[in-house]
């Protein structure tokens, strides 16, 4: 209230001022009247960036790019392009299934598992490609269709009627269907999608009437969500609920709250949904070859983070980053680049603290953004120029909840400035806002600044241990060249981080059961038992796990997105041909049961065990060659 009294003021001046015509008084000066002599720290010298960023506009995503690859792949036939196609296709490149998109029918017929998305009705797909679908199922295929609203297949996916809701918040799988036998914690067996208490956050689904088979998944009153039946050889599944929508909302930030706690819990909803439709098509694809999401054939990817925020952790983060290095484990040091005393805390980002960059750098750590100002209110500032620099930028937090002068562009490109200038490792590229604070432009903003990973978000609001890809103005049709690693363990809340150990270690557990991605936030405000803590956990998931930095992680990730994978099957013999456009190393590949390697046997491989084949580092294409032995 105190501001906005005060820019009353400020603004009845200006006018008072512009009426009598004393121009000379420049108006941003008076409106600093809050600083103070030696309220803004000048490191001498220093002033930039040099460059301006350029205001992103957002380039649509067109589907045709998702359009190539062979016949062993999962089709898409999209039945809408405007739908949540986009999001689906980021969602299943996070849990890594090769997959095509097209709109027509005829191709994605080639393809053995065939899934019909947004929906099948009579009005988007012709009376033909209907018959078309379901001979599909007869002659051995597999049809995954999602909303079946009409057009007369009902029957091929074993169901009398459809009826349509917003009411369903949970969907609950029945543990005793084989396809949904790895999902075993309460967690997964019951997933949550939409929240009753906030309409925007409830989603359009469909109950399946009449079902021949019981359901593989019902909502919360009993009725199907997602039904099934075989054919000889050939399989039909729909689901009631559209999973693409999901995962844009939930990816996007608009779902917080549907999980009852916002971090420090298992919270696998999306990637259950993600984990059965790779189920239908490792059943349905006798080729079928996917990706793991953790390198080197590990089972968790864990992701060591820090946020320095306050005046005493830059110097306790040399403590951890030793304890660290001995270890083995490279961390992520996000560095808020305090040059302003404000109503937050003293400036910490000046000549004597500078050093300790250096010394987290020449551990090996990652050096990484946590904005100039730390403002509560980050994600009401407005996009800003690209032009902001240091140091005429002076974001002050007046209070709580009023910050003058920020902007997203500023804190991005200031802040990434001054670390990359202060240090000498590699360039800044991965974010992390304060107090979870995600402006619509973040994304966007992100990109046109340098940045390629954000860790802003928790899993638990995102209903995923995944990382996945970002879009413009957390919507659906415009992705970004920038990935989101969600936070799973923060150190803030209630209970005392000592006393929940065996809960995140239980955590961490459950995600690596599907190699998901375990992001660690520690504050260095203390060392003590927050070191400890931190030295327990890694002592204990060392040997499960895949530890690395989110730049690290990152662009391992981001190579793992390009992946192509395609395989011929021709009687015992499996040709997968695997294709990296970036250079990535451990990328793991899931084979199908009951196949041997036979070529080649040289140095791209690392290692076979079992259904996995590890690789080492390459970049450009592969071929690998099975032999069926069973
Ligand atoms: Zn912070």
């Amino acid at each position: 209230m105190q501001s906005v009294i005060r820019w009353g003021i400020i603004a009845a001046l200006s006018a008072l001022l512009a009426f009598t015509a004393i121009a000379v008084i420049d108006p941003t000066i008076l409106g600093k009247f809050y600083l103070r002599s030696g309220d803004v720290y000048v490191f001498d010298g220093v002033a930039g960036p040099a460059h301006d960023s350029v205001i992103p506009v957002p380039q649509i995503t067109h589907w045709e790019e998702f359009s190539s690859g062979e016949t062993s792949r999962l089709a898409i036939l999209l039945t809408d392009p405007d739908s949540a196609w986009l999001s689906l296709a980021h969602g299943l490149k996070s849990v890594g299934i090769p997959f095509v998109i097209t709109d027509d029918p005829q191709r994605a017929l080639q393809h053995q598992v065939v899934m019909a998305y947004p929906r099948i009705s009579g009005r988007v797909l012709a009376a033909g490609s209907l018959q078309a679908l379901g001979a599909h199922v007869r002659n051995g295929g597999t049809l995954i269709g999602v909303n079946v609203l009409g057009g007369g297949l009902q029957k091929v996916f074993g169901f009398d009627d459809v009826r349509a809701t917003r009411e369903h918040t949970v969907v609950r799988f029945d543990p005793e269907h084989a396809l949904a036998a790895d999902f075993t914690t309460p967690e997964e067996r019951e997933i949550r999608i939409a929240t009753a208490t906030h309409r925007e956050k409830t989603i359009g689904a469909h109950e399946y009437l009449g079902t021949r088979n019981p359901a593989l998944a019902t909502y919360a009153n009993g009725a199907a969500a997602v039904t099934w039946r075989e054919y000889s050889g050939g399989h039909a599944y729909a689901l009631g609920f559209d999973p693409g929508l999901l995962l844009q909302k939930a990816h996007g930030y608009r779902l917080e709250g549907v999980a009852p706690a916002y971090v420090n819990v298992f919270e696998p909803s999306l990637d259950v949904i993600l984990r059965l439709i790779r189920n239908f098509y490792r059943r349905g694809e006798p080729g079928a070859v996917t990706l793991q999401p953790v390198p080197w054939n590990k089972s968790l990817s864990v992701n060591v983070t820090h946020d320095i925020d306050y005046n005493e952790s830059l110097a306790n983060s040399v403590e951890y980053a030793r304890m660290e290095r001995e270890l083995g484990v490279t961390a992520t040091y996000f560095i808020q680049t305090k040059y302003v005393r404000d109503w937050n805390d003293e400036i910490f980002f000046n000549d004597r603290s500078v050093d300790h960059l250096n010394s987290l750098s020449e551990l090996g750590m990652e050096i990484a953004s946590h904005s100039v100002s730390h403002s509560k209110v980050f994600s009401r500032f407005p996009l800003g120029t690209g032009r902001e620099r240091y140091p005429e930028y002076v974001p002050y937090v007046y209070e709580e909840r009023s910050t003058y002068d920020g902007t997203v562009m500023g804190e991005l490109r200031v802040s990434k400035f001054l670390l990359d200038h202060f240090s000498d490792g590699e360039p800044v590229v991965s974010f992390r806002a304060g107090y979870l604070e995600y402006p619509f432009s973040l994304a966007q903003a992100l990109d046109a600044t340098g940045f390629a990973y954000d860790s802003t978000i928790t899993a638990n609001n995102v209903l995923s241990h995944l990382p996945y890809r970002l879009n413009h103005e957390r919507g659906g049709d415009a992705q970004v060249d920038v990935w989101e690693f969600p936070v799973t363990i923060e150190d803030e809340r209630p209970p005392a981080l000592p006393d929940r150990l065996d809960q995140a270690i239980d955590v961490a557990r459950k995600i690596a059961r599907y190699g998901g991605n375990f992001v660690l936030l520690i504050h260095p405000n203390v060392t003590g038992e927050k070191l400890e803590f931190q030295r327990a956990l890694i002592s204990e998931l060392k040997s499960i796990a895949w530890f690395g930095s989110i730049s690290e992680f990152g662009k391992w990730w981001q190579a793992r997105d390009s992946v192509a994978i395609d395989s011929w099957l021709d009687q015992r013999t499996l040709r997968v041909r695997v294709h990296a456009p970036m250079i990535i190393s451990g990328l793991t590949l899931e084979i199908p049961a009951g196949f041997e390697l036979v070529l080649p046997q040289h140095d791209a491989i690392a290692s076979v065990q079992a259904e996995r084949v590890v690789l080492q580092e390459f970049d450009g294409q592969i071929e690998l060659v099975f032999r069926k032995i069973r």
